[in-house]
Formats: structure tokens, C-alpha cells, sequence
């Protein structure tokens, strides 16, 4: 039997997220089909007082951030910034003394910061829908970072339901659940390349999709012909992206809901070569990583999970298939009740 916590104890728990298909979409209004997974951030201890005081397991330093928060931006050690980022969104006045705890990779594509950030929100008592606390911890994370990211993480991590995947249309907030077949496996195998180049390339393959969308309209639902006439090659590539991937992130939620796994397997590896060809996001050493995972047998599909540049690989399996030695680490995510 566990220990009963003191009384008074808060303890809050979001997951983590793998992003089953629909990449660099998100801020572009497209569509997006991430799954919550077991792994995930606690934060635990006590509120009162005028102070937010929290220590990682993960970590070094202290965060004491004083409230009503005045500057989440310069706040050291850096991981704090997205603590009071999070205060400051939620407008929280009364503190919290406590420590944070994770089983998510840092950096690693499976979302740490939004689980940091939607574990934050909830320990400090934050009220309102799932959809609300992930808009605070959407924001507090530009705050915090600077990167003016979408709503998927911590809309997974806010709402997600640990074997189902989320089909969000980021344009509407429309939110649909897709169970994933209990036959299927989902694995993510970390590729151990750090992500030093991702906030970087972010704002420009941004830039250049918002720069289309001026020209062609927005572009998950732009016309492939105006898409292919626009003049910037570079602007031609990312917007051919957003656009195919929208239509391949509707044709795996179908896939998945059919239980075709070999159709859902295809969508993947054409996901992957899209953000390596058009996204230029991929690196050679999650390519070589994509294409020894698809050779193992009862490997349907794999692509590159989180913005790239490094980080981790999703992977569709057939039950009994062990991808537990690939990489660096590999994790089985869901469907959480299915044996093997
Ligand atoms: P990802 O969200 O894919 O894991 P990010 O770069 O977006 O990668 O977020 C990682 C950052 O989030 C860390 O560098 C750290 O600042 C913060 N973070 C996440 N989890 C923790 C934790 N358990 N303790 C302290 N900081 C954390
Ligand atoms: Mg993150």
C-alpha cells in the first residue's frame, strides 16, 4: 500500500505526448492526432504563502518566483520561466511550496514542458476546462521560451486520455477522440540526437508558413495548384507540407478507427519523408533510425515525432514485436490495457 500523503498535500500529474502524426501543423490551423502516454510530470506539495518554491528531481537549482508575478522571462534557473510563466497567465496569488518530479524525457519531443506546465497549473488550483488550462500553459510557454508554439502539446496533456489519440483541428479547437486499435502497438524510440537547432528552425519554417498562407489562404485547406505556383521554392515546399500532412493526419485517424494498420503504417513513412524533403526537419540520424525501424518485421511505419531536428521516433507495431533495444531508449505508449 502506498503512504497516505500528509494531509494538505497537493499532488498533480499531467503526461506527456506522443504526436502520432500531424507535424508543424499545429500553428497553422491544421490538424494534429497526438496520444497521451504513461509517462508524466508530478508536481507535489503545499500551498500558501506569496511565494512559488519548487525543486526538480530533474533539475538543479530552486525556483522561487514572488507573486503576483512581474517578469516570467528572466527567471533562473531557466526551467522556473515556464513555472512563472504559469503563474503569471493564471494570475495566481497564493504560493506553493513543492517539489516537481518526471518520467518524460527533457527535450526529447514527448512534450516535458507542457506536462511541466499543465502539472504547474493544476498544483497552483487552476480552475476552468482542460481547453482553458492548456490556452494559460500555451501561453505561458511563448512567455517563457520566446517560441510562439501551437496549442497541441498542452492540449494532449490537458485533455489527452492515456491509449486514445486526439484528433484536434487546431483552426476550430474541435477535439475528437480516435481509440487506437488494442492490437496496435505504438512505441517511441528515442534517436539520442539532442534538439539544439529546434527553436532556431522553428521561427523560420514558421515565418515562411505564414508567408504562404498570405498568398494561398490557409494552408490546410490551400489549393495544391495555388501551392505549387507560388515563386518562393522554399515557401512552396512548407506550405506543400502543412497541406499534404493535414490530408494524411485524416486519412490515419480513418486508418486507425478501420484498424488497417498497414494503410496507418504507409501515412507515417510518407509524414516522414514529407518533413524531411519539404519540412527539411529531419537529420540523418533519425532518417537512419526511420528506415532500420520499418525494416524490422511487424513494423507497419515510423516518422519523426515533436518538431525535429532530432529527439524521438514514433513507430506502429504489431503485438509481440520488440522494439525495446532500438535506440537509445524506447518506450511502449498504449493502448495502455494490451498485453505484449
Ligand atoms: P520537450 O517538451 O519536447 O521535452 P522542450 O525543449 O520543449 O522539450 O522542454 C524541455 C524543457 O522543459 C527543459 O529544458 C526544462 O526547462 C523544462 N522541463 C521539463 N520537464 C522538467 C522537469 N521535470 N524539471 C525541470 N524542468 C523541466
Ligand atoms: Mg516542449
Amino acid at each position: 500500500m502506498n503512504d497516505p500523503e500528509p494531509t494538505g498535500t497537493v499532488v498533480a500529474v499531467a503526461p506527456g505526448r506522443v504526436n502520432l502524426i500531424g507535424e508543424h501543423t499545429d500553428y497553422m490551423g491544421g490538424l494534429v492526432l497526438p496520444m497521451a502516454v504513461h509517462l508524466a510530470t508530478t508536481v507535489r506539495g503545499h500551498r500558501g504563502g506569496d511565494v512559488v518554491e519548487l525543486r526538480s528531481h530533474q533539475l538543479d537549482g530552486v525556483v522561487r518566483v514572488a507573486l503576483p508575478v512581474q517578469d516570467a522571462t528572466s527567471v533562473l534557473p531557466s526551467w522556473g520561466r515556464y513555472v512563472a510563466g504559469v503563474a503569471a497567465e493564471l494570475g495566481t496569488t497564493t504560493g506553493f511550496s513543492g517539489t516537481v518530479d518526471s518520467t518524460v524525457p527533457l527535450g526529447s519531443g514527448l512534450s516535458s514542458s507542457a506536462a511541466l506546465e499543465v502539472a504547474v497549473a493544476l498544483a497552483l488550483g487552476a480552475t476552468g476546462s482542460p481547453l482553458e488550462v492548456a490556452q494559460a500553459c500555451q501561453r505561458a510557454e511563448h512567455a517563457a521560451t520566446g517560441v510562439p508554439c501551437g496549442i497541441m502539446d498542452q492540449l494532449c496533456s490537458a485533455a489527452g486520455v492515456e491509449g486514445h489519440a486526439l484528433l484536434i483541428d487546431c483552426a476550430t479547437l474541435e477535439v475528437s477522440e480516435v481509440p487506437v486499435p488494442a492490437d496496435a502497438r505504438i512505441w517511441v524510440v528515442d534517436s539520442g540526437q539532442p534538439r539544439e537547432l529546434a527553436g532556431s528552425g522553428y521561427a523560420g519554417r514558421r515565418a515562411s508558413c505564414e508567408a504562404a498562407a498570405r498568398r494561398v489562404g490557409p494552408l490546410p485547406t490551400a489549393d495544391l495548384a495555388d501551392i505549387a505556383a507560388l515563386d518562393d521554392p522554399v515557401q512552396r515546399a512548407r506550405a506543400r507540407h502543412v497541406r499534404t500532412e493535414c490530408d494524411r493526419v485524416r486519412a490515419f485517424a480513418a486508418a486507425l478507427r478501420a484498424d488497417d494498420r498497414r494503410r496507418a503504417g504507409q501515412l507515417m513513412v510518407q509524414s516522414h519523408r514529407s518533413l524531411r524533403d519539404d519540412f527539411e526537419v529531419s537529420t540523418a540520424v533519425l532518417d537512419r533510425l526511420v528506415d532500420d525501424l520499418v525494416a524490422v518485421p511487424g513494423v507497419h511505419g515510423a516518422r519523426l515525432t515533436g518538431a525535429g531536428f532530432g529527439g524521438c521516433v514514433v513507430a506502429l507495431a504489431d503485438p509481440g514485436v520488440d522494439l525495446s533495444g532500438s535506440g537509445t531508449r524506447a518506450w511502449r505508449c498504449g493502448p495502455p490495457a494490451a498485453p505484449g
